[in-house]
């Protein structure tokens, strides 16, 4: 009998990770035989563990923080969304034996937003707070779903404009500063896409910037997304979402891409909201 095919996530910390419980829940569902592990990497010895894991055969892997751009850097070929956003959160090995690059985390928020939640995202006046990694790669998503406009607004202002620059749409795409907050008026979606929630620091934003329509969308989920759903909720957002849909969609993507299967999400989204 042929051995099973070896998966694991990388991070540092890791013994978190709800990866391996999402894909051996998709494997199951698709009948793939496979193993997927946490593996904790300091960023020193990042480089070295992932090569020593393909090398002895490893498949597949996801990378999250705060490994995410080293991984993009270390591969031999890029997706245009890796590209676009400048990290990767899934490698893969080519036939050559390099490693290719992808980034699903934004088709994985437009996806939930989309399937999950039923949303029509064209027309939508956005603003997206933090201008990180997740950021990058949720921006170019969220305009390729036809958002109208997307208002970047960051603690560090210089990391917003270079984001905006990137993207090149000045007529939809804008910087403010995060000071100006309490006078930029309201917005139909709010993605907080800054890691204040995971890193307990909380966030002081105006209610005055929940439109009448909005939609509220913490990256974040469980734990760390409970104040800005909070928040969210008492300025009376039509709905307040976290990231777990887009956690397990990013992963369908992922394993897509590997396995060439597409999971149902369902059922698996479902099981981890009642566990988280
Ligand atoms: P990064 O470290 O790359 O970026 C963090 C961002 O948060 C920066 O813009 C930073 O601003 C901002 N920030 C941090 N603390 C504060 C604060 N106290 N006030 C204001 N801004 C703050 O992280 P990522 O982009 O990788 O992750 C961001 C979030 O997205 C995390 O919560 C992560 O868990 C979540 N995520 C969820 C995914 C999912 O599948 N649901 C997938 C990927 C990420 P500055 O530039 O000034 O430092």
């Amino acid at each position: 009998m042929s051995q099973p095919s070896q998966f694991a996530v990388f991070g540092h910390p890791i013994a978190h990770s709800l990866s391996p419980r999402i894909h051996q829940a998709f494997a199951r569902q698709c009948d793939i035989a496979l193993e997927y592990r946490t593996i904790d990497a300091a960023p020193v010895d990042f480089a070295a563990a992932v090569h020593g894991f393909f090398a002895a055969g490893g498949a597949g892997a996801n990378v999250t923080l705060p490994h995410k751009g080293a991984a993009f850097a270390l591969a031999g070929e890029r997706s245009e969304a890796a590209t676009r956003a400048g990290t990767a959160n899934v490698l893969s090995r080519l036939p050559d034996g390099r490693l290719a690059a992808h980034n699903t985390d934004g088709a994985g928020l437009v996806r939930d937003l989309t399937e999950r939640h039923r949303v029509d995202l064209r027309g939508h006046d956005a603003l997206m707070l933090g201008a990180g990694g997740a950021a990058r790669a949720v921006a170019w998503s969220l305009l390729d779903a036809g958002v109208q406009t997307l208002t970047i607004v960051n603690r560090t202002p210089e990391t917003a404009d270079a984001l905006a620059d990137a993207i090149g749409e000045p007529a939809r795409v804008h910087t403010r500063y995060w000071d100006d907050l309490a006078n930029l008026g309201s917005y139909d979606l709010i993605v907080n896409a800054t890691s204040a929630g995971v890193l307990g620091g909380g966030l002081k934003l105006p209610m005055s910037l929940v439109g009448a329509r909005a939609l509220c969308y913490d990256l974040a989920y469980g734990a760390a997304a409970i104040d800005f759903v909070a928040w969210a909720k008492a300025a009376k957002a039509r709905y307040a979402w976290d990231g777990l849909g887009m956690l397990v969609e990013q992963a369908a993507e992922a394993f897509e891409l590997w396995h060439g299967r597409r999971p149902d999400t369902e059922p698996v989204y479902q099981a981890l909201r009642a566990a988280v």
